[in-house]
């Protein structure tokens, strides 16, 4: 800290982005509206992105320059930190042109887990996924245990160089296209989450692995009902030792949590830009809407939670980035992410009336999506229950 002539302290603390993430910024802002917005109520068939339009998507985003943005510069991606990855993700949160949990357009969907593998294991399974020859998905929930996976039923039992697998896993997304999914299962279920829990690569076409059915939704996605009936699986499919199932999980928790926050950001703005622009035109009871306390109030605090947020995934991704703890900041960008953008979405429902709940807009699938991302990836309630321990150690 540096003082001038007059005495004033210059504080050394910036809140602005760097120029080349602003730049970066610039560039993806103005491809969601050159690219995604204008055809984003037609993109999506279902969960997934039609295929014509996936294709233009992709060589539209190749030629940004940004193909593989979040894989690591060692398997040949940008390997762009958590901010930018994060500057990336706000700006692409602003269209319901791709689809929250399958919209990869600038390379293959690469589990974050993979990057935990042994050597072997990166050879033949993350490797592949980079290069886009498998899919994969992520098969932890149970119909007995969501947010809790220490009552996990699911179990894996040693037999020599094998491990058994028995028990059932719901809501599994993209079960039905996965190569292999990696599977969270009990091998001591006395010890429940403290060292009883392990994680497994298991072959999708193994004996035993049963698509039971596609859940629907009152959202686009359908997460699969699955079944593990005597999967034999090799030891050298486990991932890290047994017992070490969430071993690594704190590192992938906290970057998918920055993530909830930073496509809430987007979802606020666009929800703010449509919010305002309809009440402006919108005449009742002779004024426009724009006009209303209650309208202004509605706008106003949308706003006041994107600033919000935009600091709290910023710093979160900040600290992340200089190699700090960021569980804390982590959880508030989630919780707060996920909340504020869900309300902020609902105030421009509301705003925009009956053409809210209308088809023709973007603001149902936001207000629906938003909802759901309230729920995956740790409802807000267990996160909550999380953090009041960090709040009761810190102030009690
Ligand atoms: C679209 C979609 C995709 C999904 N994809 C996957 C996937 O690919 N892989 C996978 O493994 N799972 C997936 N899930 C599962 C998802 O992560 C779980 O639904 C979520 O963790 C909640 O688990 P649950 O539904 O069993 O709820 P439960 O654990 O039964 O909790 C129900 C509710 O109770 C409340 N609650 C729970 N515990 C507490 C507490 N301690 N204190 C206060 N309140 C509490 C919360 O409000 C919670 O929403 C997906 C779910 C959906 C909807």
């Amino acid at each position: 800290m540096s003082e001038d002539a007059s005495g004033a302290v210059e504080a050394p603390m910036n809140f602005e982005l760097p120029e080349e993430l602003r730049m970066l910024k610039e560039t993806v802002r103005k491809f969601v509206d050159k690219e995604l917005i204008p055809v984003e109520r037609q993109a999506r068939q279902g969960h997934r992105l039609k295929p014509e339009i996936e294709a233009q998507f992709r060589t539209k985003a190749k030629a940004l320059g940004l193909e593989n943005y979040d894989v690591p510069q060692a398997y040949g991606g940008l390997g762009l930190g958590l901010l930018a990855r994060a500057v990336v993700w706000a700006e692409l949160g602003r269209s319901i042109a791709l689809p929250p949990r399958a919209g990869h357009i600038f390379g293959p969907n690469v589990s974050p887990i993979l990057y935990h593998l042994n050597e072997a294991q990166k050879e033949k399974y993350l490797l592949p996924t980079i290069r886009g020859e498998l899919n994969w998905c992520f098969a932890q929930t149970e119909p007995d245990a969501g947010g809790d996976p220490g009552s996990m039923r699911t179990t894996a039992v040693r037999r020599g160089d094998t491990y058994v697998i028995n028990g059932n896993k719901r809501f599994i997304t993209e079960a039905s296209t996965a190569d292999f999914a990696q599977v969270i299962a009990a091998t001591d279920r006395a010890k429940g989450s403290h060292g009883g829990i392990s994680a497994f690569i298991v072959d999708m076409k193994s004996p035993g692995v049963k698509l039971l059915r596609a859940q629907e939704l009152v959202i686009d996605d359908r997460p699969w009902e699955l079944a593990f009936e005597d999967v034999v699986v090799p030891v050298e499919n486990r991932i890290g030792e047994e017992g070490e199932g969430f071993k690594h999980a704190q590192d992938w928790l906290n970057i998918g949590r920055v993530r909830h926050g930073a496509r809430g950001i987007g979802v606020i703005e666009r929800c703010l830009e449509l919010g305002a622009s309809y009440a402006k035109q919108r005449v009742t009871f002779g004024e426009p809407l724009a006009q209303r306390q209650a309208v202004q109030w509605m706008l106003v605090d949308s706003f006041i939670s994107l600033n919000q947020l935009r600091f709290m995934v910023h710093d979160a991704a900040v600290k992340y980035d200089q190699g700090r703890d960021i569980r804390v900041e982590a959880y508030q960008a989630k919780i707060f992410g996920d909340t504020q953008s869900f309300i902020a979405a609902d105030h421009c429902m509301e705003i925009h009336g009956g053409m809210g709940l209308a088809t023709d807009l973007p603001i149902e699938k936001f207000w629906r999506d938003q909802r759901s991302m309230m729920i995956t990836e740790g409802p807000i309630e267990n996160l909550k229950m999380a953090l009041a321990r960090h709040v009761l150690r810190t102030y009690g």
